[in-house]
Order: C-alpha cells, then structure tokens, then sequence
C-alpha cells in the first residue's frame, strides 16, 4: 500500500541531542552517542531510606550519587521518518526505560530472561543486556529494523553481557513464531517503551501483552510511554504540517437550514426563540476567553474588518492593496469562518490550532489597507501588533489546547499544571464544588499560593451568597472562591433571556429561564441545575433550548464546561410526512417480507421528535445531544435525547461523494435530502416499531404455538422469549448493529411502495431517483464510509449504524448478477462503487426481502445463535476474495474529506414579528452572516476588556499595546 499523507516526523530528543546529518552510504542512518554514568548504590536496597534523605534537583527529580567514570552507548538511527517507521528513531520513552534499566538492572534484571516488545533501535535492549541472562528483543518486520537491532547490539558488544536474540512480532498478527512462544516461557520481565501512539496500536498492544502475561511463569512489565493528547503532538513541526493547522480554500460550506420549521412557528413562538438566540450568540463570544489568550482580540480584529466594509468591499480593497491574490483572499474568507466557527482559533474537534492559509506579510497588508484600518489606525494597529505573533505561532506548545506544559488553556493561569489541578480539584471535592461554571487562577507570592475559583457572573461582588465561601486554607495554600468571569456577556445573555421569558409558552419555560438568568447573575451552579432539572419537564416544546457552560472537553481537566446555547424547533412538516405514514403503518407493515403472525397485535409508535437547529453557538454543532450531563439531575430527573435533524442531511449537502461516478454524484446532490427523510422516517416509525417478539410468560405464549410456522424451517415455533428474557439480555453485544441493520432494511425495503415515496413529496420520475438514491447512498454508506468505524487491531466495529450498513452492503454484493459493484479502479488508490438501478425491484428487493425476513424470525424467536453465525458472517473484513476490505480501508481512510463549515441563518425583529435572514453556503456568506449577527462594535469592546482582565494572568509581559486597545 502506497500509504498517503504520509508527513515526516522528527523525535522530539533530538532538540536536546546534536543529532548529525547522515554520511554518505549511510542509507539515511546517523549514529549517536550516548552518555551515561552508573549508580554508585543499589536504588532498591534504598527503598528502606525516608524520602528526605534524597536530595531533588530544580525539576524534582531525585539526585543520585553517580560513578564518575563516564560510558557511552552508541546507536545507529534515523533523524526523521515516515509515522510507520517511526521505530528507526529513538523516543523519550526508551530514554526513560533505559535509565531505568541501567538504575535498577542489578537487582531487578540480573539472571532474568528479558523480552522488550517495540524494540525500535534497542537501546533499551541493549542496557538491559548489560545485567540480564538473555534478552528477546522483538519489533514488526518492516523496513529493516530487526538488522538496526543487531547492527546495535554489535555496535555495543563492549557492554552486552546477556544472550540476545532478535525475533520479528507484529501486534496486530494473531499467528506468532514458534520461537516467540517458546522464549516465552522463560521470559520473566517484559519491556516496552513508547511503543503506542494511535488508537488501533494501543488496542493491539494491550491484545499483544494480555497474551503475553498469560504464558507462565509470572511476568512483570515495566511500561514507559510519553502522555500525549494526540499522536502528532510530540512531533516538531516540517513544513508539510501546516496543513494541519489550516482550514483549505476548497473546505465545503454548507447552509444550516431550518426554514420549513422556522416559518411553521406562530409570532410568538419567533419571538422566544430569537431572543433565545440572542442569548445564545453572545454567550457564544464567551468561548474564546476560554480558548486562547489571544482568541478574544482576534475575534476583536475580524469583527472589525467585516464590519467595516462588505465582504465584496473588502475583497475589492485587498485586491487593491496589490500584494494579496485571489487566493490569498479567499484564504483570509476562510480563515475567519474557521475562527468564528470554532469560536476561537483551536478547533472544536480535535483542539488543534488553526492558522491562516496566507503568509503573514501579506494578512498584514489586507489589514492595513482595510476600511476598518482607515476608520480607526489606531486600534486596528494596536489589534494587529498584539496578536499578529499568537495567530501564526506553531510552536509545539501552541499546537494544541492543554494544560501549560503540554499546551495552551484559558481555563487555568499558565502556572498551572496537571498538579495544581489534582489539587484544586481534591478541595472542591471536599467542599462539594462543581467546575462547569468556573476558571483557575493561580496567584504566587514567595511561598504564598493562593488559588482563586473565578466563577462567570454578572455579579462582581461577592455580598452574601451563601455557595461563595470565604477564604479557606487547604494543603497549606490559599483557596479563594470569587465570581464575575464573563460578566459583560453574561449580563447580555441575561437581558435576552429576561426578553425571551416575556414569549414562553408555558410555566414550565418562565421558570426555567428565570433558574438560568439567577445562575448567570449569581454564579450559582444549583440555579443553573433546578433549571436543567424543569428543562426535561417539559416535554416535546415547539421550541427547544439549552444554554449555560455545559460539555467539559475542552478543558484540560474535564470538569470546566464550555459556553453553549443552542435553539431548535420541531420540524411540523416533517412531523406532517412522519404522522402519515403512521397513519399508513398498517397497509405498510403487511408488505414486509415476513408472515402476519410475526407482526406485533398493534401498531406503537416510537417516540421520536426531530429537531430543526436555529441557533448553535460554542466551538462545534453536534447531531445529537444528550443533556444534561448533571449526574444527580440525570438520575433524579432523567435526560432529553435532543436528534438535530436538519444537521445531518446538511452534512450530506457538502459533501463531494466519493467513488461514485459523475452522474451518480450529480444525483446524490439533487435526491439526498429527500431520500435521507425516506429513510428516517422509514427507519425510526416502522423500522425500529415493527415486528413481534414471541414470549412465554406464566404458562402462556402470546401467539399460538400450534399454528404459527417458521418461514424459513416450515416446522412450528421451537423457541421463543422466556420469563425476564429481553431483547438486549438475549442479543447482548450484537443487538445494537443488528437491530439498526433490521430498520436499514425495512426502510430500503418500504422505499420501494410509492405510496411511501409520494408522502414524502416524490412522485414519477422524482420517484424512481429518490429510490435510486435512497439505495445506492446505503451501500454508499457502507462501502465508502462505514470502515471508518471499524477497528482492524480489535477486529471489532465502533458503531452500530455502520456495520449494519455494511452488512447490507455486503448482502447485496452476494446477490450477484451484477447489481452491485466494486472495482479498484487506480491500485491502492481509488474505488468505484455502481448500482444497477434496474435491478433494484427485482436483484436489490429479494436480497433485501429474503435477509429481512431472516433477520426478524431469529429476532422473533430469540434464536441470538442464528442470529450471530449470520450477522457475523457479514460482518467480517477480510483480504480475501474479491473484495479485500482490509485493504480498501486505507483507501477509504484516505479519502476522508475535510470538515465542513456550517452557515447559519440569523433572526432580525421586524414590528411584532422576527424575519429569518438567510445567506448563501460560501465563505461570503458565511462571513455575512456574522457580520450581521453582531452589527455593533460593543461585542469589540467586552471581548477587549475582558482580554485586558486577563491579560496580566495570561501574559509574561503584557503587550505593549494594552492602553491603545481597552
Ligand atoms: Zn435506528
């Protein structure tokens, strides 16, 4: 497989090692030499010793007499890599694990027979050899590294006492050598460092060493692995990298649209949620003082530059200024999308930083020959010199958000590590404090520290609210429990939802609200709870809402909420289209390809609301929610599953489906969304509602065991659902996948009634495509998509919808007769995925029928062992045969397409009512809507002071600039 995207990685060591550049013939290689003296004692004849005997150097570590006598270990390796050949380097990890070995070799590895999995370039090998019997050192056969083991091995023969053999394992294989398992009998310490750094390995890994520990005698493994957030995250930057970092020109765009259900809403009804809309957008602002020092001036800058001038204006102006191109103004388009988008410059999924896609010169000069620059130089200059540097910087701690050491965070003052934060968390504990609604400031005065909890508050003051504690000394330093973060927001967010209050339909929604604004006013978290906890009251609203400092991803330590506030509406029309085919359920429900004593005695409709997304403010817009995440409310009061319905067929809209062919593409983009409402609704009302489950209970059946026959043995029904049994107790781990695989099909099964198809607005022609579409999509989402989610290290897939997909898919590439096809078009690169559309009445619906009716007898009759030999059957990925799934993976994987930008519309007061403003799904669209979402520069100047609040925290030197900009 030639393996794309394959950037160059440099270990990180390096920096603090001259590594030389390789010599001639060295095939790429350079040796280092390292350094090392021995310990004078035996560490563990120590342990007796108190920890204050020991002496700690400025980095905490323990000083050590050491021999004085210097030795050297040499290492042959490679300065830089591929990520798959990452083993030629030599990582912290096997620095770490070989200090270790050359500390406590003499006591703990002397005589053992040692295996180090992972090995790399050995060097923790070859220190353990330095006091082992024998050491195993083993790594995947690939490019050469088992020889760059021996190599050296040899190299340090000097200092190698032990016995050492070199043997090829691969994590991932489930056949190992005869040798492997043989030396495993007499292995009694297992080594492994820095050997994981993806998901799929690290499964591999605990596989691998689970096996291992299970071959006696006993063994012990001493693990070393460098904590990182992501893979890539260690790894200094090459220029190829900054695609990582930067949004393309080419990101998609795509309209989030909810006008069906927007204009389905009465005045009222518009009136609350546009105030809940305003509430929520200014919230929103409050996630970039929770993002990045600099995060609140940059949206400070932009905002002024779009504000200014149109974007058409501003376009013209750059191009004007003669340094930018076309390119690089539109990259400038995209890059503040990406920002707003985010509400920040780290991105929502995945928290890495986000830069822009032009140089730095040339953003300056779009900047400096603005309309926003020419109105106000001074503030424009000031904005631009204060975070020009911050914008650009990939300097490895500001790749990604995290606490000081590895990263960048907001939610604590950069003093702060992962230690302080264990701490502070153990004092709220014990005080019952929550971290949602709350930041971390650390104040150092000789040996004073004193931690301030700064919760968001309009208030300031802290004047007798009985949850702000005065101050408290805990673990030797000072607690300080203070309010007023975010106040000038927050204060707006109040004032819209004071408004909104006035619009609610029921009580239920004034005294959330009222719960709401008292927790934004006060800080208090438990108003912010009774409100959540009245929220899930209210069942089924018109207009859905939830705003406050809810998910906790993105701080460092998991417990500080990020600002959010979302405003949804049921869909009416589509409740319309859904209502009618319940109210054909019955007609429906005969065609399924099963007899009628396998249908349930009545028709129950599943509870099901889809929600049409107005408002999503925060740094992303899930499909799906389940909030609250309040444990106590969650079990005291429940939850609301809220599905974000307009989100996912938006999702469809950008998207440039892959291995398709162009007519298939073109009509993928007409028929998409309405083939997706097919098959929602297909598969929520009859898919999930449909089918009978046979039961015995207290003697009796509930279907007539004398009649009722298999269809698929024509003997009568030998099995069935005893006292207690359910579903999910009787199908266990495959009941998910296999149940969403019984709703894909219904609903492919019922796509072809025309009844159904003209319910959702398609008739003739429009028709026969939106049953094209609504089946070629599935095996589209099956073939193209699904491997995704699943794992090959587990052998295991990660998402129920998918396997079943590809279960589907599966099932109809068996049906042969050319209906389905897939071709490797371009080796190891490109697949193309074709459907005979004329087969599907025919090829397609006895495939389908025939799996279905299997599907429900076994789900009927809980014969789960049927059930499993099937679905599993289908389910596997291998490399043989025709389609070598395994493979096509990567070619899957290497397509995956860039994240899109979601535009959303805005809600603007005319008279009595509110209009709905709509833009176009471009970068220009996209950066008018937030032009006019805030048209007044006072958001400019909260975020700014808010900046200047925190500056003096955030900053070793505040930026000179500080006067001219608050
Ligand atoms: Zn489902």
């Amino acid at each position: 497989m030639s393996a794309v995207g394959e950037h160059q990685v440099t270990s990180e060591i390096y920096s603090d090692i001259p590594v030389g550049s390789p010599e001639p013939g060295s095939e790429g290689y350079v040796t280092t030499k390292f350094y090392f003296r021995r310990p004078t004692t035996d560490p563990v004849a120590e342990v007796g010793k108190t920890e204050a005997a020991l002496e700690y150097d400025s980095d905490g570590d323990p000083i050590l007499e050491r021999q004085q006598s210097e030795d050297v270990i040499q290492i042959k390796h490679s300065s830089s890599t591929s990520l798959r050949m990452v083993g030629l380097q030599v990582w912290r990890g096997a620095l770490l694990l070989a200090d270790w070995a050359l500390h406590y070799g003499p006591s703990l590895l002397r005589g053992a027979t040692v295996l180090e999995l992972g090995t790399g370039t050995g060097l923790t090998s070859i220190v353990a050899a330095m006091h082992a019997r024998e050491v195993v050192s083993t790594d995947v056969d690939l490019g050469g590294i088992l020889d760059l083991i021996k190599t050296n091995i040899d190299l340090n023969k000097r200092l190698v006492k032990a016995r050492s053999t070199v043997l090829g394992l691969d994590f991932f294989s489930k056949e190992w050598s005869k040798e492997i398992l043989n030396k495993l009998k007499e292995v009694s310490i297992v080594l492994a460092a820095d050997v994981i750094y993806d998901v799929d390995l690290t499964e591999a890994f605990v596989q691998t060493v689970v096996k291992i520990m299970n071959v006696k005698p006993k063994k012990t493994l001493y693990f070393a692995l460098e904590k990182r957030y992501l893979s890539t995250s260690i790894f200094k930057m090459s220029t190829a990298d900054l695609s990582l970092f930067t949004y393309p020109n080419d990101t998609p765009f795509v309209e989030l649209d909810c006008t069906s259900a927007f204009n389905a809403l009465t005045d009222k009804e518009k009136l609350y949620a546009h105030y809940l809309s305003q509430a929520s957008w200014y919230g929103g602002l409050i996630v970039y003082v929770q993002t990045s020092p600099e995060a609140p001036l940059i949206f400070s800058l932009l905002h002024k530059l779009i504000t200014a001038e149109g974007v058409e204006d501003l376009k013209q102006t750059a191009k004007e200024s003669g340094e930018a191109s076309e390119d690089d103004i539109k990259a400038l388009l995209v890059y503040i999308a990406g920002v707003f988008a985010n509400s920040g410059n780290y991105k929502g999924f995945g928290d890495s930083k986000i830069v822009p896609n032009l140089p730095k010169e040339r953003l300056e000069k779009i900047i400096l020959s603005s309309a926003a620059y020419k109105a106000d130089p001074t503030v424009i200059q000031a904005l631009w010199s204060a975070c020009a540097d911050s914008i650009y910087s990939l300097e490895p701690l500001q790749q990604h958000l995290g606490f000081s050491d590895k990263g960048i965070t907001t939610y604590f003052t950069p003093n702060c590590t992962q230690k302080d934060s264990e701490l502070v968390g153990n004092f709220m504990k014990k005080y019952n404090l929550e971290g949602y609604n709350n930041r971390l400031f650390k104040y150092e005065n000789g040996s004073n520290t004193t931690y301030e909890i700064r919760m968001a508050s309009v208030l300031e003051k802290n004047e007798s609210e009985p949850f702000l504690m005065s101050d408290t000394i805990y673990e030797g330093c000072t607690f300080r429990v203070t309010r007023g973060d975010y106040s000038g927001l927050l204060d707006l967010v109040c004032q819209n939802l004071e408004k909104a209050k006035e619009y609610a339909s029921n009580d239920l929604e004034k005294n959330m609200l009222e719960q709401y604004i008292k927790s934004f006013r006060t800080g208090s978290l438990d108003a912010h709870k009774s409100g959540s906890g009245i929220w899930i009251k209210n069942k089924g609203p018109v207009v859905e809402t939830y705003i406050g400092f809810i998910e906790t991803y993105r701080d460092p330590a998991g417990m500080r909420g990020e600002f959010e506030g979302f405003v949804a509406m049921v869909n009416k029309e589509m409740s319309a289209k859904f209502g009618a085919l319940v109210a054909n359920a019955e007609p429906l429900l005969k065609e399924l390809p099963w007899p009628s004593t396998f249908e349930k005695d009545q028709f129950l409709k599943p509870d099901y609301t889809s929600l049409d997304v107005l408002t999503f403010s925060g740094s992303g817009i899930p499909a799906g929610i389940n909030i609250p995440n309040y444990d106590e409310i969650r079990q005291s009061e429940g939850f609301k599953n809220v599905s974000l319905g307009n989100v996912i067929p938006t999702s469809f809209k950008g998207f440039r489906h892959q291995f398709l062919s162009d007519e298939d593409v073109a009509l993928m983009d007409k028929y998409a969304v309405t083939a997706f409402e097919v098959c929602v609704g297909l598969h929520e009302l009859l898919g999930h509602g449909s089918g009978k489950l046979f039961r015995k209970e207290g003697g009796k059946y509930n279907f007539d065991i004398e009649s009722v026959v298999n269809p698929l043995t024509n003997e009568k029904i030998t099995s069935w659902y005893d006292e207690g049994d359910t579903y999910d107790s009787k199908f266990t781990s495959l009941g998910s996948a296999y149940e969403e695989c019984r709703a894909e099909c219904v609903g492919l099964y019922l796509s072809l009634n025309e009844n159904v198809l003209k319910i959702f607005g398609a008739e003739g022609e429009d028709a026969e495509n939106v049953l094209y579409i609504n089946w070629l999509n599935m095996f589209w989402a099956g073939g193209a998509k699904a491997l995704e989610m699943y794992s090959p290290a587990s052998k295991t897939w990660l998402q129920a919808h998918s396997q079943a997909r590809y279960v589907i898919l599966r099932v109809c590439l068996e049906a042969g007769e050319d209906f389905v096809k897939i071709t490797e078009t371009e080796p190891g690169k490109n697949l193309l995925l074709t459907v005979d559309r004329s087969k599907i009445k025919t090829v397609g619906k006895k495939a389908i029928g025939d799996f279905l009716l299997k599907l429900q007898v076994y789900k009927s009759t809980g014969d789960e062992k049927s059930a499993q030999d099937m679905f599993n059957k289908y389910s596997e990925v291998s490399d043989d045969g025709t389609y070598p799934w395994a493979t096509w993976r990567s070619i899957i994987l290497a397509h995956k397409q860039p994240r899109k930008i979601m535009v959303q519309h805005n809600t603007k007061l005319n008279g009595s009512t509110v209009d709905l403003l709509k833009y176009a799904a471009t970068p220009e669209g996209f950066v008018q809507s937030w032009s006019e979402r805030f048209p007044s520069s006072n958001v400019d100047s909260l975020l700014q002071s808010l900046w200047r609040k925190d500056a003096e925290n955030f900053y070793a030197e505040p930026p000179a600039q500080l006067a001219a900009i608050c």
